[in-house]
């Protein structure tokens, strides 16, 4: 059985839409793409009149060195959102098919869901929040189609153990994908899980420049999986999907002096998580500061609506979490510059 038997077969059928930029190569005169010969007025638009590289070769090449695998096994799309809602779009037959997520988790997974009107089975993480393998089998249909893990987990920021992910792994191969979405592990004291795409081609795992990389702005996310899970998901992207400002910013971004930034950027991250978490844990109104892998920190309050108010009246804006299942009492703070935390923490103290 090929990972593709699991996917929507008109997606399979479907003869994917030709652009000029995809049929034309070399020349010097390029009128082939009704697009303007001049370039636009300002400096910001150098190079936009003529549509982007669906897949620039130069971004592509950067991500695969930096995550570790082979080209074909890399789709770039807008924030790994775009890649969400390819999954299920290529994956999910409407009406029909459904994925398995573990609440409290990123919300994004149901939304692409219910747009596409699949749908959305839940396996409930333990009250720990660690992943339940033997909960998620037991949920499992046969119209599950893709079963989302995030590790470390968005808004809890547990990790979850790499045998717990390769577990779920083997017991869904031929059943379903399993999509592992790393967009915190930058921050993790745990590697990326990208390997396991070599031994598993129906998994796939989720990365972003959105987080650790500074560019939430720009857009860019990435999906690692096996090549014809990445070459049928080119056949639905639409023709241009990348901005060509964006790519220059993620290029920038990626370059050794910007990768050194980074880096540094998220030791100085991590210190500060250590500082607000032992800080936060003796403010008088805090209940639990939950362990975290990630650069946010939640955080359950004696009265989470009234430190949410403080906060904000002092200009500081937090997420309320207290919708998601266990997590009633729970803000998520963002690990911001170190003058910002201090902010944060001589808010919550003063309102002792
Ligand atoms: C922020 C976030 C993303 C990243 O989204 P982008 O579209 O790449 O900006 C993905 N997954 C989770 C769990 C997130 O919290």
């Amino acid at each position: 059985m090929s990972v593709l038997d699991l996917a929507r077969p008109e997606i399979r059928a479907m003869q994917p839409y030709s652009s000029a930029r995809m049929e034309a190569s070399g020349g010097q005169i390029l009128l082939n793409a009704n697009e303007s010969a001049w370039a636009p007025f300002g400096e910001a638009g150098v190079g936009c009149n003529r549509y982007p590289d669906p897949q620039p070769a130069a971004l592509v090449d950067a991500l695969a060195a930096l995550y570790g695998v082979r080209r074909e096994q890399l789709l770039v799309g807008r924030g790994s959102d775009e890649a969400i809602d390819l999954l299920v779009r290529a994956f999910c037959r409407a009406g029909e098919d459904a994925i398995l997520i573990q609440p409290p988790t990123f919300g994004m997974y149901a939304v692409c869901a219910r747009i596409q009107n699949a749908g959305v089975i839940e396996a409930q993480l333990a009250t720990d929040f660690a992943l339940d393998v033997d909960a998620v089998l037991a949920a499992m249909t046969p119209a599950v189609k893709l079963v989302f893990v995030c590790t470390p987990n968005n808004p809890t920021g547990q990790l979850i153990p790499a045998a717990s992910v390769e577990r779920l792994a083997k017991a869904l191969e031929g059943r379903a994908l399993l999509i592992v979405d790393e967009a915190y592990v930058e921050f993790a004291d745990a590697p990326s899980m990208a390997g396991l795409i070599d031994r598993y081609e129906h998994v796939g795992i989720l990365r972003t420049l959105s987080k650790a990389w500074a560019l939430a702005g720009a857009r860019i996310g990435t999906l690692l999986a096996h090549a014809e899970v990445i070459a049928l998901l080119r056949r639905i992207m639409p023709p241009y999907p990348l901005p060509l400002p964006c790519v220059e910013a993620a290029l920038a971004a990626l370059s050794p002096p910007g990768q050194a930034q980074a880096r540094g950027h998220i030791d100085q991250i991590k210190a500060e998580r250590a500082r607000m978490a032992d800080a936060l844990a003796t403010v008088p109104g805090v209940r639990e500061v939950l362990p975290s892998q990630a650069n946010f920190i939640a955080v359950r309050f004696d009265d989470a609506a009234a430190v949410y108010q403080r906060l904000l009246a002092a200009g500081i804006v937090v997420r309320d979490v207290r919708r998601y299942p266990n997590l009633g009492d729970a803000l998520r703070i963002t690990i911001g510059t170190p003058e910002e935390n201090t902010r944060v923490l001589d808010v919550l103290e003063q309102t002792r």
